[in-house]
């Protein structure tokens, strides 16, 4: 089954972690911009240099350097059976871009997933959230801990915290969602793209199994 996914939330909402799982059950590639920026730091590209600065204060990368990586992502072949975004787009611009993207390609997203928790929740997810160095993959101290302190179950690499998720810039990118990435919804409700609300309370299997039947609904 081909899928075209998108999932919306604020930061610390848990998108990445459900976005790994729904990827994996539908065989399709997740495309995070998030992730991708990341990588393009690790690298030292020039793409990765302009995005740090912004990326550290907690503020949004320029739209035209995330549609660059977003335009070139979408091209490659193996979207043609699906995909899913992860945190793209994030401004009203962003999503006009998108749409023209799709358009221009004869596709169109399946469903648009908005996934939403309190913002003392979102603080306290993310204050406790570890990534693995090498593979990206994420964790949590207390929700979801690896199997060894430190350390990544899935590639051994080890686990730090993003420098973007201490409490302080924490703060700004939920002012930055308010203002920027949360107007996007009435972008996509007055174009008639197929959102769906997603309750993002609870537990990991609770919230992916809202998401699974938001998805297999028709
Ligand atoms: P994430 O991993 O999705 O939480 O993204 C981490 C940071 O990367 C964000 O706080 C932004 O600074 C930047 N970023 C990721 N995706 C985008 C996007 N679509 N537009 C602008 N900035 C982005």
């Amino acid at each position: 089954m081909s899928e075209n996914l998108l999932l919306f939330g604020p930061p610390g909402v848990g998108k990445g972690t459900q976005a790994v799982r729904l990827a994996g059950v539908f065989q399709i590639p997740h495309i995070a911009t998030g992730d991708m920026l990341r990588a393009a730091i690790q690298s030292y590209t020039p793409v990765g240099q302009r995005a740090k600065e912004f990326i550290d204060k907690g503020q949004l990368v320029p739209d035209q350097v995330v549609l660059a990586l977003i335009a070139e992502r979408l091209a490659h072949s193996d979207t043609a059976r699906g995909f899913l975004l992860d945190g793209f787009p994030r401004t009203v611009p962003q999503a006009e871009a998108l749409g023209g993207m799709l358009s221009g390609t004869g596709k169109k997203l399946d469903h648009v997933l908005v996934l939403h928790a309190p913002d003392e929740e979102l603080v306290s997810r993310i204050a406790g959230r570890r990534i693995c160095e090498s593979c990206q993959a994420s964790y949590h101290v207390t929700a979801k801990p690896p199997k060894k302190p430190g350390v990544c179950d899935r590639c051994g690499g080890m686990l730090i915290q993003r420098s973007d998720d201490s409490e302080s810039i924490i703060r700004n990118r939920l002012r930055e969602f308010a203002a920027k990435t949360k107007p996007v919804i009435d972008y996509f409700l007055a174009n008639g793209w197929p959102v769906r609300k997603i309750d993002a309370n609870g537990n990991m299997d609770q919230i992916f199994g809202r998401i699974y039947a938001a998805v297999l609904l028709p």
